[in-house]
């Protein structure tokens, strides 16, 4: 059986069969972070659910090269560089880093490329200046260049593939008046935008004067560069399915139109929303979280992305502290039979066992039915446990089991290892704690434990030194 995904292109489920003649290699791309702000669980959702499948690619057999942006020159960026006085340089490298720091802390593969939309600054003039010479895109008073939807349409594009618009219905040929930024159109979309005051320095020199790349043509020049005219997947949170989409479409085949008639991309998936306790999260509603905060409260990269692994990706998630301490207490049960299963193996190897995995693979393979997969992971769970406390398992069965969770594993990307898991501010204060023991400061130490319990960890002090775990709700 191949996998079926849901493409956003034909809103159906479509076997999943790659551009690759070989049928070997499959190139994605997803839209990366704006690099403006500390990076939400919303944002964290979606670079979740692209590494999800791209990990189940991979286990499908697949070579995959992924590629993510980092769009570090965009509107809200400008503001916030004024605002700080900083270069730009300057101010997105600190958002950049602490970007990856948070993916790297959801144990998400790295992307094969992760191009600066600032490094890509000559592509996206050449692709600009394709759709100029195509006759598509045209230049204002300003300086400012648009894509023309309806030259493009005129000339045989399709415009609203994605986001399925009746176009006749929805824009009746509406021109706007000269106060409207000059465009022929309000459907229109800037490509590239002429320096103004307020962008300071940020502003590189182009054919059509000084001025900086639009939003949607930075992804159409960057994924075309690195994957070529045509590719197999493109990924996003919902929110981008239109404009950005559907305008990387238009300038993507707009700037070969009447030459190539091969589609920009062959798959869409789209990730749906994530709410926190049932509603938007807004920093109004103070249900904003960013990873930052919830490790301050004590809890791991990888329980978040256990949660956040735990529903499909095209429902909308609701996202909740309670669902949190739930992930946790889920993710110790697979520990613990983990534990048992190594102590039974000991240096016994084995291979995954086949009945597990083909569920498993059956289940994903189903527009990646997450739930489904983990009822199947649990269930198997709860019948190794029921085996070892029954008749005992022998070394080879435990090696095979632990081989099975391994292979699964690769798709869930959950480390087990605890000392990768262990927030830094906890490693501290369980130090200090030590150090108070150490000198018979006996008071401060149980503070410090009560403090280490108040975020959710519990320290254990054993013959061989101290374990900290994840502390049980029971
Ligand atoms: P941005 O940095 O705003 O460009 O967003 C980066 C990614 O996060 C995009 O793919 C968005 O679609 C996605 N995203 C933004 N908000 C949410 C949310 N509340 N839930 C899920 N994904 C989101
Ligand atoms: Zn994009």
């Amino acid at each position: 059986m191949s996998i079926k995904v849901f493409n956003t292109l034909s809103r159906n489920l479509e076997d999943f069969i790659p551009l690759d003649p070989n049928g070997k290699q499959v190139d994605i791309y997803c839209c990366g972070p704006t690099v403006y702000g500390y990076i939400h669980i919303g944002n964290i959702r979606t670079f979740v659910f692209s590494d999800l499948v791209r990990r189940y690619l991979e286990f499908s057999g697949y070579e995959v090269r992924h590629v993510m942006n980092i769009t570090d020159v965009e509107d809200k960026i400008i503001r916030r560089v004024a605002e700080t006085g900083k270069s730009l340089t300057e101010f997105t490298q600190v958002y950049e880093k602490a970007f990856l720091r948070d993916f790297k802390s959801m144990n998400c593969l790295s992307p094969h490329h992760m191009p600066r939309a600032t490094e890509h600054i000559q592509s996206i003039i050449d692709l600009i200046g394709k759709l100029m010479h195509k006759g598509i895109a045209y230049q204002v008073q300003d300086g400012s260049i648009y894509f023309s939807i309806e030259k493009y349409r005129s000339k045989g594009g399709q415009y609203g593939r994605l986001i399925h618009l009746n176009f006749e219905e929805m824009r009746p040929g509406d021109r706007v008046s000269q106060d409207e930024y000059d465009k022929e159109s309000a459907a229109d979309f800037a490509l590239w935008k002429a320096r103004v005051p307020e962008d300071g320095e940020v502003y590189w020199p182009s054919p059509w004067g000084e001025g900086r790349p639009g939003w949607h043509i930075e992804c159409s020049a960057m994924s075309m560069k690195i994957l070529g005219r045509s590719f197999d997947l493109h990924l996003g949170g919902e929110d981008l399915v239109f404009p950005h989409h559907e305008d990387e479409i238009a300038q993507s085949e707009g700037a070969d139109l009447g030459e190539n008639d091969q589609p920009f991309v062959k798959y869409w998936m789209h990730g749906a929303h994530l709410q926190v306790e049932g509603r938007k999260m807004s920093k109004s509603l103070g249900n904003f979280h960013t990873l930052r905060d919830l490790f301050d409260q004590g809890f791991a990269g990888v329980e978040v992305r256990y949660l956040l692994t735990s529903s499909h990706y095209r429902e909308t998630f609701n996202f909740t502290m309670d669902g949190l301490r739930g992930a946790r207490s889920a993710m110790s049960r697979i520990k613990e039979c983990l534990e048992k299963l190594r102590e039974v193996a000991g240096e016994t190897k084995s291979t995954p066992t086949e009945e597990v995995i083909s569920r498993f693979t059956e289940a994903m393979d189903d527009d990646l039915n997450v739930s489904k997969a983990w009822g199947i992971v649990f269930d198997w769970i709860r019948s190794l446990n029921k085996q070892i406390a029954d008749t005992g398992l022998n070394p080879t069965q435990a090696a095979a089991a632990l081989a099975s969770w391994d292979r699964i594993n690769s798709v869930f990307g959950l480390p087990f290892d605890p000392s990768d898991e262990i927030p830094e501010e906890i490693l501290k204060l369980a130090e200090l704690r030590q150090e108070a023991r150490q000198s018979r400061e006996f008071e401060t130490a149980d503070k410090l434990r009560d403090q280490i319990q108040s975020k959710g960890w519990r320290v254990e002090d054993s013959p061989t030194g101290i374990k900290i775990k994840p502390f049980q709700i029971s």
